[in-house]
């Protein structure tokens, strides 16, 4: 806003420009005063002469011998110039100049037109003396004209002394006035000091301020204005509120951490995730950590576009993925996403789908190398075909296996589990009975210790889980080993462990058999019927009921799982 060159209060305005007023019409207010008093005045004297004139008029001598002294015996009760002329137009007396000397008067306006018998008037410079005269002549009986002048200054003496009356009464109105207009001034200025002071106030924020009313219209009007702007500002203040406040809930709510950088390096606003990913939030840029992002943000401004770049930071190592993107007046926004969880599950489905392949890719070579083989074996040697045909169906149940298995992992990954209250001591009896016809025929004893206990989860998965380790245990068990399942409940835990007698597991591995297609020795693994995904769909399951899944281990002695289920 530009400043004004001159501040001046509200009184002192009112008075210059009265001043300035004042003058002017005073100015003018004389000059026409002194014009029409000096007209009258000039038309007084004119009157008052001709009176004169016309009372002596008749009394000229009628030789002109005579008329001189009459002249000089007139003049001395007449204050003006007293001229006698013929009728010829020769001066025949004059009260002042010689009248020898003097030209002919015929010509003369006021004597022309007194010989005709009028009243004659002039108002002119008088070449005798030198000076504007007032004339005045009129025709005597004796055919004399008597012409009476007096000088236009002598009536500038009488304007002269009514300027000044004029001029003392003028000066006690402009005192008065300027007394009246300074109360006035502040009788104004007092209620617009108040609204001044009610206005800072609303800038300043104080919005419940009380806006004096006034008697003056306007000025009422200004004070309601700026009540209304104050409750006006106040609405629009709380709706910027509640706008600020739903963005920042917004904010807060996103996975990603948002950071807003000004354009002096201030931080200008952080959401909470940030703070969850990188720690407490700086105050300035320089401050932020990793410092890569500083390098960003300073990259995006002078390259005036967004960045994106992936970024490992912290210990355990996180891989964040950052989002730089250049607003308007050097801020910069930046948007931190931890990507590790997304990263990680991309690389198992890589992996997963590189293994599966490959597990599905040997029984099928398996078996098209045996039906090959088959056909010739059909016209060359017919003896060996029911081998080859018994490897075709070894290497087909294989795949049947493997692609069961897929599809169990699968529907455990992609469903929701449904629960249900389900009788585990049941579930286990009914595996463990599945199991003994395999057990039986390789002389693997099975003893079991099930107390009765329910959980609440889903039968099917469970049983998978169970079965699964009770598979794996009777296949890792030599022939005429043992295996033991028990299942009992204390005040935390339900546990189900089943132990076994036999191959065991090195310690190296034990971290990873239960990764999906993780296998101690793949031969025989496959030779036993193993697809390497038992352990991954049991603890899949476990971990879906809120429980987990251990091993412990003892190559050459035997290997014990347990499975553990909160207690409701
Ligand atoms: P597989 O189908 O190969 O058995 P699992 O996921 O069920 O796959 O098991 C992974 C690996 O863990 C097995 O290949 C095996 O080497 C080892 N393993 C699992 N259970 C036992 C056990 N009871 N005794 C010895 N090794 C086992």
């Amino acid at each position: 806003m530009a400043e004004p060159r001159r501040r001046s209060t509200i009184a002192t305005r009112l008075l210059v420009v009265y001043a300035v007023t004042f003058v002017l019409v005073l100015i003018l207010l004389g000059f026409l005063t002194e014009r029409s008093a000096r007209g009258a005045l000039l038309d007084e004297v004119e009157s008052g002469l001709t009176q004169q004139a016309l009372t002596v008029a008749d009394f000229v001598p009628a030789v002109s011998g005579e008329i001189q002294a009459w002249v000089d015996l007139v003049s001395d009760d007449i204050e003006a110039r007293v001229t006698v002329v013929s009728p010829t137009g020769e001066v025949e007396g004059d009260s002042i100049g010689d009248r020898t000397t003097m030209e002919n008067h015929i010509g003369r306006l006021e004597i022309d037109a007194a010989l005709e018998g009028r009243v004659g008037t002039d108002r002119r410079l008088s070449a005798s003396t030198g000076a504007r005269e007032l004339y005045v002549a009129v025709l005597g009986q004796s055919g004399h004209v008597v012409r009476l002048s007096l000088p236009e200054s002598s009536v500038g003496e009488r304007v002269s002394a009514l300027r000044s009356e004029l001029l003392w009464l003028v000066a006690l109105a402009g005192a008065l006035g300027v007394v009246v207009v300074a109360a006035v001034g502040r009788l104004l200025a007092r209620p617009l000091v108040g609204l001044a002071e009610a206005a800072s106030a609303v800038a300043a924020g104080d919005l419940a301020v009380d806006v004096p009313r006034s008697a003056v219209d306007e000025l009422d009007r200004l004070g309601l204005a700026i009540a209304s702007m104050a409750t006006e500002l106040g609405a629009r203040l709380a709706e910027v509120e509640a706008e600020r406040r739903t963005l920042g809930v917004v904010l807060d709510a996103l996975p990603q951490g948002t950071l807003l950088v000004g354009a002096d390096d201030g931080i200008l606003y952080a959401n909470r995730s940030l703070a969850d990913i990188l720690g407490p939030v700086p105050t300035t840029l320089g401050k932020v950590t990793p410092f890569r992002i500083q390098e960003l943000v300073r990259q995006a401004r002078s390259e005036g576009g967004p960045l994106d770049v992936d970024m490992e930071h912290g210990r355990p190592g996180r891989v964040l993925q950052v989002l730089v993107s250049p607003l308007d007046g050097a801020r910069v926004l930046v948007v931190v996403g931890d990507v590790t969880e997304r990263r990680r599950i991309n690389e198992v489905r890589r992996d997963f789908v590189t293994n599966a392949s490959h597990e599905l890719k040997t029984p099928v070579a398996s078996i098209l190398a045996s039906a090959e083989t088959l056909q010739i074996a059909v016209e060359r040697a017919p003896d060996r075909v029911p081998q080859f045909a018994a490897q075709i169906v070894s290497s087909a149940r294989s795949l049947a296996r493997l692609v069961s298995d897929l599809l169990d992992l699968s529907r455990l990954e992609s469903r929701v589990m449904e629960r249900e209250d389900v009788d585990l001591s049941q579930l286990v009896w009914t595996e463990v009975d599945a199991v003994l016809p395999l057990a039986a025929e390789r002389g693997i004893r099975l003893i079991s210790e099930i107390s009765p206990l329910t959980v609440r989860g889903s039968a099917p998965d469970l049983a998978l889980a169970v079965r699964n380790l009770l598979s794996n245990a009777v296949r890792y068990t030599e022939d005429g080993g043992e295996v033991r399942v028990s299942l009992h409940e204390d005040s935390e835990r339900k546990v189900l462990t089943i132990a076994d007698t036999g191959v065991g597991i090195p310690q190296r591995d034990l971290d990873r058999i239960f990764e999906r297609f993780y296998r101690v020795d793949v031969a025989r693994s496959r030779s036993t019927g193993g697809t390497g995904l038992g352990l991954s769909m049991v603890r899949h399951v476990v971990e879906a009921h809120g429980g987990r899944v251990g091993v412990e281990s003892e190559l050459g002695a035997g290997s014990s799982f347990t499975i553990e289920l909160p207690s409701d």
